[in-house]
């Protein structure tokens, strides 16, 4: 009977076991879809009521997880006598939403009442590349929604607020600089100013100016200009004004030798006689370049000529005048990064010419170019180097040693472009008669007495 019973239950196990070995395993996959670019590749598994025949299956596919699409894997189990096979569809998908991104702020500042100029956006997305022309843009008063999808069906939106507010400051700029020098006693006169802002244009007329120049004392006075805009933007700037002394007018003895119309080849000549003798000198220049660098940096003074040199340019307005001016200034301060405050007139205060382009522009000139801080030096000791028998060494010498006087300030007149090589034949000479007898040298500077012609226009 107890064997009986064994025998059933052998005989039971016996026919399971054979059951189980004939059925079709189980061949089952873990994913159907992998994320673009990911290297999670799904895994095939099998089994039957033995168990796992994971290492009876041999596994294909045909899986590019770069590219969107459907691919095939192919699963084989092999084992004993049987072969069998199962397919299964993976899909290859995009998750990943599109990027957007906006050129400016996404707080945009608008001046009030008018209309915001769209400032542009990109749009891009890992497998479509840009899709930029498929962003929509909704736009409702004060808000803009961009919005894009890609072609997987991924959308990404962002938003820019606008914000009707000024908040830039006005801008005012003063004409004729912010630093005026003028002499004790002279009238001053405000050059002007203007004023704009980013939202209202110009607002000129509404700048206040406060603030008094004593021209009957000596210091440095303070003018304020102040203008606010229509948002309530307040600006506010200074001018000083600075009333100098007059200089004195007397001579000192002392010998200023000037330079007109360089640079030129011939500067470095002159340079090289004024090192040898160790004499300063005063270059009124066209234009910056090396032989200005090389003099500015030897200790000679650098002023300013006139950058044409072309009478009927020039004197045509007061305007072409300062324009000129402002290039000659312009190339100095390219070079030696200064602008000097030392000036001459082409042709000297006393000029004439400047009549037949523009009557009594000497006249305004002489005091404009005083309020604006410059100091003008003309000459009384011609060398003529530039006049008719000019070329000529031992004239040129002659004409400055007899204008030579111990009871004034000597400012001597020479040029130093390239075709008076004759002047640079007499410097040597004219330097050493001045040694000889008694006379120093120096370069002009702000403090030296004020040589000037009477004005003829
Ligand atoms: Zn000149």
């Amino acid at each position: 009977m107890r064997l009986k019973k064994l025998f059933l239950v052998l005989i039971f196990i016996t026919s399971f076991m054979l059951v189980c070995a004939l059925l079709q395993p189980n061949i089952v996959i873990d994913k159907d879809e992998i994320d673009l670019n990911s290297n999670d590749f799904p895994s095939v598994n099998a089994y039957n009521c033995f168990g796992s025949l994971s290492k009876y299956i041999n596994v294909e596919n045909n899986i590019d997880n770069k590219n969107i699409g459907e691919y095939y894997i192919h699963s084989k189990v092999k084992y004993l006598i049987y072969n069998f096979k199962k397919s299964f569809i993976v899909h290859v998908v995009d998750n990943v939403n599109p990027n957007i991104s906006l050129n400016g702020e996404r707080e945009s500042y608008v001046c009030p009442g008018k209309d915001y100029v769209e400032e542009g956006y990109t749009a891009s997305d890992n497998y479509d590349g840009d899709i930029t022309d498929n962003v929509i843009v909704d736009k409702q008063n004060d808000l803009i929604k961009y919005s894009v999808r890609d072609k997987s069906g991924n959308y990404s939106e962002i938003e820019r607020k606008i914000i009707f507010i000024d908040r830039e400051e006005p801008i005012i700029e003063l004409k004729g600089g912010n630093d005026i020098y003028i002499y004790k006693d002279n009238k001053y006169i405000e050059m002007g100013y203007t004023a704009s802002d980013n939202c209202d244009g110009d607002i000129t007329n509404k700048v206040i100016s406060t603030g008094t120049v004593d021209t009957t004392k000596v210091g440095t006075y303070t003018i304020n200009y102040e203008v606010i805009d229509s948002s309530n933007n307040k600006t506010s700037i200074k001018r000083n004004v600075t009333v100098r002394e007059r200089p004195i007018y007397y001579g000192d003895g002392i010998i200023y030798l000037t330079f007109d119309d360089g640079p030129s080849n011939l500067t470095g000549k002159i340079l090289d006689i004024l090192d040898e003798e160790d004499i300063k000198a005063t270059f009124f220049v066209t234009k910056g370049g090396e032989y200005v660098k090389r003099a500015y940096n030897s200790g000679h003074t650098i002023a300013l000529h006139t950058y044409s040199h072309n009478y009927s340019y020039v004197y045509a307005s007061e305007s072409n005048y300062f324009a000129d001016l402002n290039n000659v200034s312009n190339s100095v301060y390219n070079t030696i990064g200064i602008r000097p405050n030392i000036i001459r007139f082409p042709g000297g205060s006393s000029n004439t010419i400047s009549r037949n382009y523009n009557k009594g522009i000497m006249s305004r000139l002489v005091n404009d170019v005083t309020n604006r801080g410059y100091i003008y030096f003309d000459w009384n000791i011609d060398s003529n180097d530039a006049g008719g028998d000019g070329y000529n060494s031992n004239k040129i010498y002659n004409n400055v040693i007899n204008g030579l006087s111990h009871n004034k300030t000597n400012v001597v007149l020479m040029h130093d472009s390239s075709s008076h090589s004759s002047s640079a034949d007499a410097l040597r000479d004219i330097i050493k008669y001045g040694k000889n007898n008694g006379y120093s040298f120096k370069a002009i500077s702000s403090n030296t007495p004020v040589v000037r012609h009477g004005v003829n226009n």
